[in-house]
């Protein structure tokens, strides 16, 4: 794996397991892990006994990856915010919550920018700049949490990690901070409550489907042939289509657990029935759930969402041939939160 340049991992972005190795290397109980990760995960006031309060005080500064927030920007139906956040490097990522009544969703960036280029995404547009370490990417989760428990007095439990970035590409890291997050002696985010959604990285959906925890996954497909998708998806070309399903079958086998399918929906571009059509095909006898998602404008490509008769013209060619599909409730589309509209435009 490439190896993220410029920052050192923090012990937020550490398991429970390494808190106590670390410790322990230095002398210190491993009983001293448990105050000293909840701490790191869930806040709160810090009163350690002195063997551990003098450890931590000698690694004050590597502690905590510290986030502040540059801008925060909430839709004007106020359930969805996006925050601009600054990492300890000075690099922003961006990090939204949506919320629900009585269900709150934090959508994580794994990256900043992206190197898979998809046309329609303002991440892709940015291009690539670096991987996220484990803490920074759970330091995101905990400022949604916080701000859950402010301003709704509810807990975050859900996690989508669908901001910028392609969780795949940066595996390694990403898996880290999912483990430290689905902690139940930490933030105790379910693991069924995490979806990880890829462009369509193979080696990365092989290596998920033998991972010990039953995370949820979803492919981003927009394309039923490869020529369709490879116009959209550059990297159509380094794992093509019949290789993408075999392993989301694969998958599926292994884990006895459905993928979710992707589909942003272009007017005039992978909008039409026989695209449709396609999809079903493709789709056959796999155990899917499709989500359909009327594209979000963004600054660097000038497709457009198909009219909404489209959208259900679509969605009716897949219920006909017995496949599930949701249209995706537009949301944030006001503060620039939605699908594929994360960038750092100061940057
Ligand atoms: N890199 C991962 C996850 C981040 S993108 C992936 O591609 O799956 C999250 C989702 O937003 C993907 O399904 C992506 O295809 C979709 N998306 C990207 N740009 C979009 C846009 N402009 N409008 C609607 N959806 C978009
Ligand atoms: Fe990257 Fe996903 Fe955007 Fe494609 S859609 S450029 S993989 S973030």
């Amino acid at each position: 794996m490439e190896e993220p340049a410029g920052v050192s991992p923090a012990l937020d972005g550490l398991s429970f397991d390494e808190i106590g190795e670390r410790l322990a290397a230095d002398g210190v109980s491993r009983a001293h892990a448990l105050p000293l990760f909840r701490w790191l995960q869930r806040g709160g006031r810090r009163e350690f006994e002195g063997p551990l309060e003098r450890w931590l005080a000698a690694r004050e500064s590597a502690a905590v990856t510290r986030v502040g927030t540059v801008t925060e920007t909430a839709s004007g139906d106020g359930w969805t915010r996006k925050f601009l956040l600054s990492l300890p490097d000075g690099a922003e990522v961006e990090t939204v919550l949506m919320g629900f009544p009585g269900r709150f969703t934090a959508c994580l960036s794994t990256q900043i920018g992206c190197a898979m280029g998809c046309v329609f995404c303002a991440t892709g547009q940015m291009g690539f700049s670096r991987h996220l370490r484990a803490g920074e990417i759970v330091a995101q989760a905990r400022h949604v949490a916080a701000a859950v428990a402010e301003r709704h007095g509810e807990r975050l439990r859900n996690l989508v990690m669908m901001g910028m970035g392609e969780p795949l590409h940066n595996f390694d890291e990403t898996m880290q901070a999912l483990e430290v997050l689905t902690d139940t002696r930490g933030m105790n985010i379910g693991p069924a409550r995490v979806t990880l959604s890829t462009v369509g990285h193979v080696p990365g959906i092989l290596k998920l489907a033998r991972h010990p925890k039953r995370y949820t996954l979803a492919v981003s497909l927009h394309g039923a042939s490869d020529e369709e998708r490879g116009r959209l998806i550059p990297v159509n070309r380094r794992w093509p289509l019949a290789q993408l399903m075999d392993a989301c079958r694969e998958y599926s086998a292994i884990r006895g657990q459905r993928v979710f399918v992707a589909w942003t929906l272009i007017g005039g571009v992978n909008d039409d029935l026989a695209q449709a059509r396609r999809l079903a095909a493709l789709l056959a006898g796999m155990e899917v759930h499709v989500n359909l998602i009327p594209l979000n404008p963004t600054a660097g490509y000038e497709g457009r969402a198909p009219a909404w008769d489209d959208v259900i013209a679509f969605q009716r060619v897949l219920q006909d041939a017995g496949l599930p599909s949701t249209v995706r409730q537009k949301r944030g589309l006001d503060v620039d939160a939605g699908c594929g509209q994360l960038a750092t435009r100061r940057l």
